[in-house]
Parts: C-alpha cells; sequence; structure tokens
C-alpha cells in the first residue's frame, strides 16, 4: 500500500523532490525539485498549458509578475478578513492551530488543555518591501494566488490579442500564502505554484450554455486522461458557508491520497466580483461591449484554480506501485517487493535509458554512445553503465522510464537493440535506424 513514508522516501532517493536548505536543517516546510521532479513537474505544466492555450482557440496565457500594486492587493480583499485564517493557540503549550480545523474546538489536540486561546483572523499574504526603506509606504505583498495577475491583463490580452467573450486567459506561476499550518510533504506548502485559468463570459451566456458545468467536466477529463483512475477522483460541492468571500458557486476536485480525500483543484464562479472591484478601485472601466447585440456588460468569470505540486503529488501516488516478490524478468529479483511508477509516459521525467549489456567491453559502451548521443536529441535519455542489467531495469523503473534499450553482443553485428516497456516488461528487436521512428509512435507522438 503506498504511504506518505514511501513517496517521501523515494523522492528523496531518486533525486525528485528534498526539504529546501537541508544543510541547515531545512526550512519552514519548504521544498527543492531535483533534477526528476523538475523534469515531472515541467512536463506537468506544459501539458496543462498546452490543453489550455494550444489545442484551443479561446484561452490565450500571460506570464505576469509575482509583485504588484498593493492596491490590486486592497481591490481583491486580500488584505482584509476576506483571506485570513482563524488562528488559536494553545495558552499551556502554546502550539497554534486553524480553528476550523479542529475536531474538538476548546480542547488543544496536543496537550489536551481546555480551553483553547482565543481566536485571533491571521493573515495569509506574505508581506514585503520594495526599496531600501523598510516603511509602510514600500510595503507590498508576494501574490497570494496568480489569478489577480490575470484580472490585470484582462484588457491589455482582450484588446491586444482580439480576443472576444467567452474567452480565457490561462497563467502557471508561483503564489504565496503565510499558512498557519503547512502539511503532508508538498501538499500544502507556503511557497507553491498554480495553474490557473479564467473564463471571462457574459453572465447570461454563463447559464444557458451551463460553462461552469462545462469546466468541471473539463478539467476533470484532464487528471483522467493522464493516467488518475476515477475511483480516485470525486466531485465536492462547497456549501454556503464555504464559499470564499468572491465565490457564488464552488467545486473542488479531490484526490484519495493516503490520508484521505483532499482538494487538488478549485472551480469557482466567481461572477463579476473581480472586475466590478478592480473598475471601482482603478477608475478604468473594465466592462465589455458586445458588437453584435450592443449588449455592455462586466463579465463574470468562471476558474479553474490547480496547484502545480498538488498535481505532482497526486500522479506520484498514483504512479506508485510495488511488485510483491519482484518482477521476475531476472533470476536475481528475489527482493519482497519491487516499485515500479507507473507515470503516464508523457509526464515520465526520463523517457529511455540506453545500457550497454556490460561495461568493460569497448565495443558495447562504444554502440550505447552512439544510441545516446542518436536519442538524447529527441526526448530525455540517460546513459546507465553501472550494475548488473537487472538492478538498472530495476533503476528505470524506480524513475518511471517507459523504455530501456539495451546494446548487446548481437547489436554489433545486426545494428539492433532490444527495447523493454516498463509496464508490461515485453522486449522487442528494433533496428537503430528506426528507433526514433518506432519511440515516437510509442510515446504517442
Ligand atoms: P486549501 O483549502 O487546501 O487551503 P484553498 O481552497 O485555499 O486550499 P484555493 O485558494 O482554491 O485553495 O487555491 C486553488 C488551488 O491552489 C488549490 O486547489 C491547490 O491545488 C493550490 N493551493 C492552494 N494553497 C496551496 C498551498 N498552500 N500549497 C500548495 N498548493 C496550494
Amino acid at each position: 500500500m503506498v504511504t506518505m513514508e514511501k513517496i517521501v522516501s523515494l523522492c528523496k532517493r531518486r533525486g525528485f523532490i528534498a526539504p529546501s536548505s537541508e544543510i541547515y536543517g531545512g526550512f519552514e516546510s519548504c521544498y527543492d525539485y531535483g533534477f526528476l521532479g523538475a523534469l515531472l513537474k515541467n512536463n506537468i505544466k506544459q501539458n496543462w498549458w498546452k490543453t489550455m492555450t494550444q489545442y484551443r482557440d479561446d484561452i490565450v496565457g500571460v506570464d505576469a509578475s509575482i509583485l504588484m500594486s498593493p492596491k490590486v492587493w486592497q481591490a481583491s480583499g486580500h488584505l482584509t478578513a476576506g483571506f485570513a485564517d482563524p488562528l488559536v493557540e494553545c495558552i499551556n503549550c502554546h502550539k497554534r492551530f486553524r480553528k476550523d480545523h479542529l475536531k474538538d474546538k476548546d480542547r488543544c489536540p496536543d496537550c489536551g488543555h481546555e480551553p483553547l486561546g482565543k481566536e485571533r483572523k491571521f493573515n495569509l499574504m506574505m508581506k514585503t518591501f520594495i526599496g531600501p526603506v523598510e516603511d509602510e509606504a514600500a510595503v507590498t505583498y508576494l501574490r497570494g494566488e496568480t489569478c489577480q495577475g490575470i484580472y490585470m491583463n484582462y484588457q491589455f490580452m482582450r484588446d491586444a490579442m482580439r480576443m472576444k467573450v467567452p474567452f480565457g486567459i490561462a497563467q502557471i506561476g508561483k503564489a504565496f500564502r503565510n499558512e498557519i499550518t503547512p502539511r503532508y510533504f508538498i501538499f500544502k506548502t507556503r511557497e507553491f505554484e498554480q495553474m490557473e485559468m479564467q473564463y471571462f463570459v457574459e453572465p447570461d451566456e454563463k447559464e444557458k450554455k451551463k460553462l461552469f458545468d462545462y469546466w468541471k467536466k473539463e478539467r476533470m477529463k484532464w487528471y483522467l486522461g493522464l493516467g488518475v483512475k476515477k475511483e480516485n477522483l470525486r466531485f465536492r460541492e462547497h456549501q454556503k458557508d464555504e464559499l470564499a468571500h468572491y465565490a457564488k458557486k464552488a467545486v473542488d476536485i479531490e484526490y484519495k491520497f493516503p490520508w484521505g480525500w483532499d482538494e487538488i483543484e478549485g472551480i469557482h464562479d466567481r461572477g463579476d466580483w473581480d472586475l466590478s472591484n478592480h473598475s471601482k478601485h482603478s477608475g478604468q472601466d473594465l466592462s465589455y461591449f458586445d458588437e453584435q447585440t450592443k449588449n455592455k456588460f462586466i463579465p463574470h468569470i468562471i476558474e479553474t484554480s490547480a496547484g502545480a505540486d498538488r498535481a505532482v503529488l497526486t500522479f506520484l501516488v498514483e504512479a506508485y506501485d510495488e511488485v510483491k516478490g519482484g518482477r521476475t524478468e531476472t533470476t536475481e529479483s528475489k527482493k519482497e517487493s519491487e516499485v515500479v511508477l507507473r507515470l503516464n509516459k508523457e509526464l515520465a521525467p526520463i523517457k529511455v535509458t540506453i545500457l550497454p549489456l556490460v561495461k568493460n567491453k569497448k565495443d558495447l559502451v562504444k554502440k550505447a554512445k552512439e544510441v545516446y548521443g542518436l536519442l538524447k536529441f529527441h526526448w530525455m535519455c540517460q546513459y546507465d553503465e553501472v550494475g548488473s542489467i537487472g538492478r538498472r531495469y530495476r533503476r528505470g523503473d524506480e524513475i518511471a522510464v517507459p523504455f530501456v534499450i539495451t546494446i548487446d553482443f548481437d547489436s554489433l553485428k545486426n545494428d539492433d537493440v532490444t527495447v523493454r516497456d516498463r509496464d508490461t516488461m515485453k522486449q522487442e528487436r528494433i533496428k537503430i535506424k528506426e528507433l526514433v521512428d518506432y519511440l515516437r509512435e510509442k510515446l504517442g507522438e
């Protein structure tokens, strides 16, 4: 069974993710992505970006700055109680908790003391200072969500890209929140990455075309298409008293993590809250004029807001598989169990490993390096000559490499190689000159 300990340990052992500033003992639930983690996260982000912008003609993308005028955050309601969590501190042990997460509201879950302290509202925005003088005039904030950067570019993109409602703007980028209780590895951290899309619609059309439901389905399809099983995903609709200050309606996509169901993406009907407020506070008219109907209105917004780090964790947990008794292709696999990371091929950080059968035969090494040299300009590949063949297969399986190519003695005579499939463990002999086309087809390109 997959546990968080196993995921965290694999991530460290195999170069996916480790605590930030580790030589200083780590830092405040911050994490660094190593090479394989960065590749995996990039593949996820690229797939999302393509799905949202390249495969559609009604959405464009932006890359807005993290620092914005503090007026943005005043207008959006982030500096007031709207973006604050209820914090309680135990008067006995001084541990802090989110009040809304406590089962027993009056007793400390850690030391059992009763009563707990008084509830305080704790604003989640991360303050910083622009320029050399640290006074109130220099205060600004690291963005708490990426969508505000989209609203700031609504007019710019609408006009410059000649977008007509309904249209969307997508963005991937870092966001920061002073979370009271970061938890579960990269699930909830203070610095994280979001993949957000804001869809601007005419209010009646939104209802008539059921655009909220449309986006719910589209987003669910994305996770399913990348290999997450249906039974591990569900929708959860927010009750009225849970809704954020801007939301008319909200549905979460939840994943069944080892600790239980939890949110990986939110789909929100934000009504006209954002553009109305920014119109009011900036003095700019952000309404939309429809040339055909001669109708002028403030567009409503349907938002799809996914966490890139939560997506990484979701795909890792989903892909983690342990084969009891080891995989049977080699005589030496007598381990209790062996790990195979069955990531979707498009997400796999490294697509192909190339191995010479043995490393002390010059001709084999030379040929293997030639094949590596050929393939690395097409895909992220790795060359591996250390250890027995079985061990090298296992190493590939653990980091989700879909194809392993072995150069053996017949390769020297016939100019061909064996290609082993991670999931079926079947091997095929392929001519070197046909390898690129073969892999292209297998990788679904
Ligand atoms: P939660 O209830 O888990 O704190 P939220 O409802 O505040 O999340 P949203 O503001 O809707 O989250 O953010 C949209 C998405 O951004 C979330 O579904 C999640 O994937 C991601 N996200 C939000 N906060 C964090 C965080 N602290 N760490 C990692 N990802 C986050």
